[in-house]
């Protein structure tokens, strides 16, 4: 039994937190902490009348100060940030200042800079481990769940993974010509950035979308994929001994990337500030304000997700691969939580990392990423809470 201070309110967000009140045996008392408390009272009014007891409060999260005092008048065991990428460092200070273990779903990413990189959070390990808290970092589904994913095959399929193909895949349809299945600011920062991968202790950079392939996804069919740069490459460049390369593939359809190529060429991605109407704005932030809310997606998308990896490597001399990946079908989740797919694969993984970390099963003072923790609990709690995984012993190989 134990208090969590969950900081945001949105698409994920919202998952997160009816996992939470679902596992009311672990999650005793949350406080929904956002800048808009509104929609953290609205979820309350909804989610009220379970075991687990809610609070909300009105938070700027970029605000340390802040984070601080409500962090100190809450007291929770684990903070889990589901706001943007863009307070992971202020809300890590709040945590050591009250030696509050952290856990979060997307890396630190400043906003003037289209750039993320696990640099900026990692520079935090030596703090977090003399104050003996552990913080957890991208705890979502990739990153997250494909980490959980590599620890798995290592401990059990392989005595080394040479290859790694992590594969994202959207079959789900909303019907718009064209919107983001989570915040509209990060996705595009996202994918209209070069992309790159790890190849033999060295990073390969891409033109944006240089490298497409067509794979043939379980539950969704054949579908265009293409070569992006991900956070979790990073880590697991890192932490996967003896890896020799790493690639990200996300699929898209043709409507999504027309629209945003023509809403690049007129400059509707761009961050750098222009003059309208006598004051500044950011051009990908009012694109954002005139992009369907992603939170509102859920009613009409159907179709489902296939997100997994594929690993190569040796067992017992032999070369060996295998695939392991979910299924989610994005009209069961809605059903479930009021929310699509690319949500509830989120926030579900979200609810665990905060579960393990706050009940001690996944303890290791200092700044980790997930596949440095045991997955066996991650990977029950995956089956049990809403995202079973399928595995594949003889599966096609991306080229
Ligand atoms: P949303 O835009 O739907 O929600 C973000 C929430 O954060 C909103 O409630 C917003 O408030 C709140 N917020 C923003 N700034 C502040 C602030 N300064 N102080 C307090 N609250 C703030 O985003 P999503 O739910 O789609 O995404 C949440 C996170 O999940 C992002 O970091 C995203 O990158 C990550 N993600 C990770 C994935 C993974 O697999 N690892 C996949 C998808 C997303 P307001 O309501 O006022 O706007």
């Amino acid at each position: 039994m134990g208090k969590a201070l969950i900081t945001g309110c949105g698409g994920v967000a919202s998952v997160a937190i009816h996992k939470c009140c679902q596992n009311s045996d672990v999650f005793s008392e949350i406080l929904i902490a956002s800048r808009t408390v509104a929609k953290c009272d609205t979820l309350k009014a909804k989610l009220s009348g379970g075991e687990t007891v809610i609070h909300t409060a009105q938070v700027d999260a970029d605000d340390t100060a802040q984070m601080i005092a409500l962090i100190e008048s809450f007291k929770p065991d684990v903070v889990l940030n589901l706001a943007l990428p863009y307070q992971d460092l202020t809300i890590m200070e709040a945590c050591l200042a009250t030696r509050t273990p952290y856990v979060d779903t997307a890396n630190y990413e400043p906003r003037d800079t289209a750039k993320f990189e696990y640099s900026c959070q990692w520079a935090y390990h030596d703090r977090f481990k003399a104050a003996g808290i552990t913080a957890l970092l991208g705890s979502g589904f990739d990153p997250g769940v494909t980490g959980v994913f590599s620890a798995y095959a290592l401990k059990h399929h392989f005595d080394e993974i040479h290859e790694i193909d992590i594969l994202d895949a959207n079959g789900g349809d909303h019907g718009y010509p064209f919107a983001t299945n989570f915040n509209p600011e990060i996705n595009i920062r996202e994918v209209t950035a070069k992309g790159s991968y790890w190849e033999n202790g060295q990073w390969i950079e891409t033109e944006p979308m240089e490298i497409k392939r067509t794979y043939d996804f379980k539950g969704i069919g054949p579908k265009d994929m293409y070569l992006l740069h991900h956070e979790e490459l990073e880590s697991l460049a890192k932490n996967i001994p003896g890896i020799r390369r790493i690639r990200f593939f996300m699929t898209f359809g043709q409507s999504y990337l027309t629209h945003l190529k023509c809403l690049e060429n007129v400059g509707m991605t761009s961050i750098e500030p222009v003059m309208y109407e006598g004051r500044p704005i950011i051009p990908l932030q009012f694109l954002k304000a005139v992009l369907p809310d992603p939170a509102s997606l859920g009613p009409r998308t159907v179709g489902k997700t296939n997100i997994g990896c594929i690993f190569m490597g040796v067992k017992d001399g032999k070369p060996k691969t295998y695939y392991l990946y979910n299924i989610c079908d994005h009209q069961a989740s809605y059903r479930e939580v009021g929310s699509q797919a690319i949500s509830y694969t989120t926030g579900v993984p979200a609810m665990i990392g905060a579960m393990l970390v706050m009940t001690g099963a996944w303890s290791r003072p200092g700044v980790c990423n997930v596949e440095q923790f045991d997955p066996d609990p991650f990977m029950e709690a995956l089956n049990r809470w809403g995202l079973p995984w399928q595995e594949d012993f003889n599966p096609v190989l991306v080229d």
